[in-house]
């Protein structure tokens, strides 16, 4: 009997996973994917709506679209998981499984902070990003404060609305009568030290002012002040922020994460560490890397070639080394890039137009990349 492989979420790493392995197995398996969005977003867009430098309708393609055809996509929201019993159970459907693989990847958490909702903008989701394009579209000038919460998905994403805003705002001729202020949770500019140095410099040529050691306690929206748990404030007159992530509430319900949502998985073999046939990669892991597309990715090249060894009754020589790379936006048209792994931390090139070339190029090859053709 052909092996069952459920796959739940289909965004990067779930599309991917199931791709590969209905290339890899040729049939001898049957793979089904469920996912509660029908239409796939190519999230890292998100960056370029508050600017008008993408518009929605260039983040999305249809889920079914996307996927090869030996997999079967089921449109559902799923609500509980029973490892013991094998059983995938979603608002729709009820399905059973030899394999598993989890990647139902973060959601945005801005309730953990008091007064975000109402006092912040963010550009996580596309409501917001359009919302905030409102915000910016009317900005004449003033106090910006870009504050970050943690965990977070796209680690660098910070770093480049910070470099993009302040060249937006010269191109504007706003930018002398704007003062903008990063603010970061731990005590550098960011978490990958090679980066938060490389940063430092870059903020001092464009005069972006920073204070480290900023956790988000809460919002006044009415003063319009960001308050710090470690006891510094900040009046602003656009507050733009990246809220604190969770995982998916049905992982938690299901005891299959921590309280916050995160999967406990071998670093490498990218196994949930109560049971073998369950997989979990992407956002969704506990693992201490960046939660990126690129994470993703590099991570389902190895789950789908571990399932396919097990279909075929051997098993897989591949394994996930943490490499990960994110293209860093420095501006309007230059960017550089990090590119680390578990062993070799990143070491950001000088920006250039070429590599910002690059990263517009991706936007289009994602979607040969999550058909799992690149
Ligand atoms: C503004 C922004 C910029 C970014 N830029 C970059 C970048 O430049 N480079 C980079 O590498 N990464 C970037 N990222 C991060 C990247 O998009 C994510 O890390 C990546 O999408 C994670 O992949 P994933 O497969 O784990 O989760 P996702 O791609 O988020 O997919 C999760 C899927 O699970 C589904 N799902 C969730 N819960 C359920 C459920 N209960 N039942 C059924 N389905 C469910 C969702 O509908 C979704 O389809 C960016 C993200 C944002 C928001």
């Amino acid at each position: 009997m052909a092996a069952k492989v459920v796959i739940v979420g289909g965004g990067v790493g779930g599309t991917i996973v199931a791709n590969q392995l209905a290339r890899k197995v040729n049939g001898k398996a049957e793979i089904t994917l469920i996912s509660q969005d029908d239409q796939h977003m190519y999230q890292p867009g998100l960056l370029f709506i508050p600017f008008n430098l993408m518009q929605p309708d260039n983040l999305y393609r249809s889920q079914r679209e996307l996927l090869h055809p030996h997999v079967v996509f089921a449109h559902d929201k799923v609500v509980a998981i029973d490892p013991e019993k094998k059983t995938v159970k979603g608002e729709k459907g009820q399905w059973t499984y030899d394999f598993l693989v989890i990647a139902t990847g973060s959601r945005l958490a801005p309730e953990a902070v008091p007064g975000l909702s109402e006092g912040g903008h963010w550009f996580y989701d596309l409501d917001h990003a359009l919302k905030l394009r409102e915000a910016l579209r009317s900005f004449e000038g003033g106090k910006v404060v870009i504050a970050t919460g943690v965990p977070h998905k796209c680690p660098v994403a910070p770093l480049e609305v910070t470099f993009i805003l302040h060249e937006w705002l010269e191109q504007r001729g706003l930018r002398e009568k704007t003062e903008i202020t990063y603010l970061y949770p731990i005590g550098r500019l960011h978490s990958l030290e090679p980066v938060a140095n490389w940063a430092a410099p870059q903020f001092e040529e464009r005069g972006i002012q920073s204070e480290v050691l900023f956790n988000m306690e809460k919002v006044d929206p009415e003063e319009k002040v960001i308050y710090s748990l470690e006891g510094s404030s900040h009046p602003f007159d656009l507050l733009i922020t990246i809220p604190p992530h969770k995982g998916q509430k049905v992982l938690i319900d299901s005891g299959i994460s921590d309280q916050n949502g995160w999967v406990s998985v071998d670093r490498h073999t990218l196994q949930w560490k109560e049971d073998e046939r369950v997989w979990a990669l992407g956002d969704t892991t506990d693992l201490p890397i960046s939660k990126a597309g690129s994470t993703a990715h590099y991570e389902a090249d190895v789950v789908a070639e571990n399932i396919a060894a097990r279909i075929q009754g051997g098993e897989s020589g591949h394994f996930y080394n943490g490499k990960v790379f994110c293209f860093i936006e420095t501006g309007l048209d230059t960017a550089t890039y990090a590119s680390f792994n578990y062993k070799n931390p990143p070491r950001p090139p000088a920006p250039s137009p070429t590599i910002h070339w690059f990263k517009v190029a991706y936007n289009q090859l994602y979607w040969q990349t999550v058909q799992g053709l690149l």
